[in-house]
Formats: structure tokens, C-alpha cells, sequence
């Protein structure tokens, strides 16, 4: 028998991460999943959820906007899991501003995190995965925002934007390894993320709490917001050995708003 593949999750101690590590591991995979310290016990617990289903885990933590500690975080999970076959750069922040509002300082901070967070956890993992020589999957968190512009989404939607252009990017520059590089681009899914960025709306906009996600809901075909399990049935497939022949692609997983 094999020995199961081994996944990183960033991001991975709430919301959508810890729902993908948890499905990765059920999945039959081992799955190390990092954050910043500040989650340090949302992140542990993630890691013996997922001992808890027979695979083994590890929780690093490391900002992904800084090279040195994705580097670190790469090592660490190649030193003790023993390589690296499935990286998931999950990790992202959002931002509600409109065009003539964003600072540059609000601009820095969405993109240090989305964009070069997202392209440090590719360039990390790439490297591992092509000294290895048995290729590999690689997926970033896009999001529809990245798809169609909306309004007072600028720094956030075009950093999703530009995960969609490091996707195809690395789908190019790594298809010759064997390693196929995807992204998924997720609706309105209700995680802590989303409940913050509705209190945001809430007080900047001068509309009720609840509008931000009754809004984003009319907008579906199916008529709900999205749960986290939503997404990660679709990263398993992306993670799997059954996506081999797709990549450059960003999925819309937004029960039915953006339609390709
Ligand atoms: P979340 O805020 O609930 O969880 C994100 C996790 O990332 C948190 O645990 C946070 O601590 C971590 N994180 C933030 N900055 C980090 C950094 N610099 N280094 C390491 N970890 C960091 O968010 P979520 O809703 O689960 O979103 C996951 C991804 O999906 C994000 O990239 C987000 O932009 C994207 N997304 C979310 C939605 C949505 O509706 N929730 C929609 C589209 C796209």
C-alpha cells in the first residue's frame, strides 16, 4: 500500500481552511495545517480533529506574507510529514472600500496577504514538489470578486483578481512537472470572515446588520449562502488524482451568481 499524500492548509484554524483540512484528512490524506499565532488554539484543536480521523498532523504557524516563515512552514511539514504533495493557499483578508477611498496603506495590507502571501506559498511549494519529481496539486483562494468587479471591493477583488493570474501563471510554468495549479473562487460562504466584513458593510453603509448577507443570498440561483463543506467538496476534487487533466482554472463555488 501506498503511503497517503501529505497536504498543507494555510489559513487552516477557522472557516473555509479548517473545513478543507478536515475533508483533506477524511480524504485519507495527512494534512498539516498553519496560521498566525494569534489562532494558536483554533489551530491546535483543527490538528487533533484531525489526528482524530487516523491521519497525521501538524500545525505551524507562519505569516504568509513573509518568505522566511512560508519557507519555514514548507520545511517544517517536508521535515516531519516527509514531503509535500497538495498545498492549499487559503489564507486571505477582505476589505470593503470603494475606489476613492483605499489608502495605499489598506492596498499594502490586502495585497502583503492575498497576492504575495498567495505567490510565496506557490513558489514554496512548487519547489518542494519538483525536487521530489512525483508532481502535485496546487490551489488558491480566489473568489468571484476575482471573476467580475463590484462595487467598494477595490483592493480586495482585485487581489482575487490577481490570484487567478498567478494560478494560470504557475499552471504553465509547472504543467511540465507533472503539477497542476487551480483555484477556487468561492460566493458568499458563511465563516467568520463573512460575518465581520457584514458588520463592516453594516456601519459604513448605514443599512441593518444582515443586509450584506441577505443581499449576497437573492443574488444565488440555489437561494442560500454557502456553507464551508460547499467549498471543500470542490477542493477535494481539485486535491484529488481525478483533476489531473484540468489546470489554470478558477472554480466558482457561489451557488449559482457568476456563471463561466
Ligand atoms: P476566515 O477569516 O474565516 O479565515 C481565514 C484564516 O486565514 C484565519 O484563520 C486567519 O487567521 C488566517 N490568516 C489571515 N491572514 C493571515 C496571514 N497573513 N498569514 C496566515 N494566515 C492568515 O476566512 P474564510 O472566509 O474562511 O476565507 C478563506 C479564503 O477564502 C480567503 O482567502 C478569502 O478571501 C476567500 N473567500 C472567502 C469568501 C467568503 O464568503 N467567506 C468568499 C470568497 C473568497
Amino acid at each position: 500500500m501506498s503511503s497517503p499524500r501529505i497536504a498543507l492548509v494555510t489559513g487552516g484554524a477557522q472557516g473555509m481552511g479548517r473545513s478543507i483540512a478536515l475533508r483533506l484528512a477524511r480524504d485519507g490524506l495527512d494534512v498539516a495545517v498553519s496560521d498566525l499565532p494569534s489562532q494558536k488554539a483554533l489551530l491546535e484543536e483543527v490538528a487533533n480533529e484531525i489526528k482524530a480521523l487516523g491521519s497525521r498532523s501538524l500545525a505551524v504557524f507562519a505569516d504568509v506574507s513573509r518568505e522566511d516563515e512560508v519557507n519555514s512552514m514548507v520545511q517544517a511539514v517536508v521535515q516531519e510529514l516527509g514531503g509535500l504533495d497538495v498545498m492549499v493557499a487559503n489564507a486571505g483578508i477582505a476589505a470593503f472600500r470603494s475606489v476613492l477611498d483605499t489608502t495605499t496603506e489598506e492596498l499594502d495590507r490586502v495585497y502583503s496577504v492575498n497576492v504575495k502571501g498567495v505567490l510565496l506559498c506557490y513558489k514554496a511549494a512548487a519547489g518542494v514538489m519538483i525536487e521530489q519529481k512525483r508532481g502535485g496539486r496546487i490551489i488558491g483562494a480566489s473568489s468571484i470578486l476575482g471573476k467580475k468587479g463590484w462595487p467598494m471591493w477595490a483592493s480586495y477583488g482585485s487581489s482575487k483578481f490577481a490570484v487567478r493570474a498567478l494560478t494560470q501563471v504557475a499552471a504553465c510554468e509547472f504543467g511540465p512537472y507533472g503539477i497542476t495549479v487551480n483555484a477556487y473562487a468561492p460566493g458568499g460562504i458563511d465563516t467568520p470572515l463573512l460575518r465581520v466584513t457584514d458588520k463592516e458593510v453594516a456601519e459604513r453603509t448605514n443599512v441593518p446588520e444582515g443586509t450584506h448577507l441577505n443581499n449576497l443570498t437573492a443574488q444565488t440561483a440555489l437561494g442560500r449562502l454557502g456553507q464551508t463543506e460547499d467549498v471543500a467538496n470542490v477542493v477535494s476534487f481539485l486535491a484529488s488524482k481525478d483533476s489531473a487533466y484540468m489546470t489554470g482554472q478558477t472554480l466558482a463555488v457561489d451557488g449559482g451568481v457568476w456563471f463561466d
